[in-house]
């Protein structure tokens, strides 16, 4: 799961930060003699809709609220999440030893440094250090462009998992659910609607399996294809 930096669902769409993100909310404000005073009005409320307008002061990139709903992004990329997330624990990490953070792999750096301090104490086994950098670059080397995790395979097979955005008037109660797309996100296949991204995940892997048989039929080698279809049936059956 993504963690996000602010309460309201929101990530920048291109960098996909979701911490220095404002938006143009109307406000009302008390006239004073010498201005206005936002915190006097009697309506203290900070209004927006998903037409206002956001800003994303990592990167630059405006937009609408609409196009910054985490939610309403299509084709997660979990090594995008990941890196996210360390750069939240990297965060932490330099504001814990009282320096200002500046995104900086000197920072990584030291981090790692001190980790393997830490596994060097919490860690009984042979060479904890030697294998704790070992297990970790064999992570790093499988998730690292690799399709499945960067969100392309569903891409390339031309069915993406796609979630409703949190727009109550558009979606009433399928918000936040799963559909399937096109994968470029235009065209709704079906009409079903998934309450996971898992079920929706396996609902693609069974279209994809079945479009297989039909196009291997014609080859007269149905094995293979026959084995993946088996495998997604499996998977959907043993989906909780
Ligand atoms: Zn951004």
């Amino acid at each position: 799961m993504t963690t996000l930096d602010n309460a309201y669902g929101m990530r920048c769409p291109n960098c996909r930060r979701s911490n220095e993100i404002d938006i143009a909310a109307t406000v009302w404000v008390r006239l004073c003699r010498d201005g206005t005073d936002a915190s006097a009005a009697e309506n203290g409320d900070h209004e927006w809709n998903n037409d206002s307008l956001a800003v994303c002061h990592s990167c630059d990139q405006s937009g609408t609220i609409r196009e910054f709903d985490a939610a309403s992004q299509p084709c997660t990329n979990a090594n995008d999440d990941r890196a996210e997330r360390a750069r939240t624990a990297l965060r932490q990490y330099v504001e814990a030893r009282g320096e200002v953070f500046e995104d900086s792999s000197s920072e990584i750096t030291d981090l790692i440094a001190d980790l393997l301090h830490l596994t060097a104490r919490i860690d009984q086994g042979d060479d904890p250090v030697e294998s704790t950098l070992r297990l970790a670059r064999l992570h790093f080397d499988a998730e690292h462009e690799n399709p499945e995790e960067t969100g392309r395979a569903d891409a390339a097979s031309g069915f993406i998992p796609w979630q409703l955005s949190s727009d109550h008037e558009t979606y009433g109660d399928n918000v936040g659910k799963w559909i399937i797309t096109s994968a470029d996100g235009e065209q709704e296949i079906g009409h079903a609607v998934y309450s996971t991204r898992e079920a929706c995940g396996n609902a693609i892997a069974l279209l994809k399996a079945g479009q297989a048989v039909i196009d291997d039929w014609e080859n007269g080698d149905l094995a293979a294809a026959v084995r993946d279809l088996d495998a997604a049936v499996k998977g959907a059956r043993s989906q909780r």
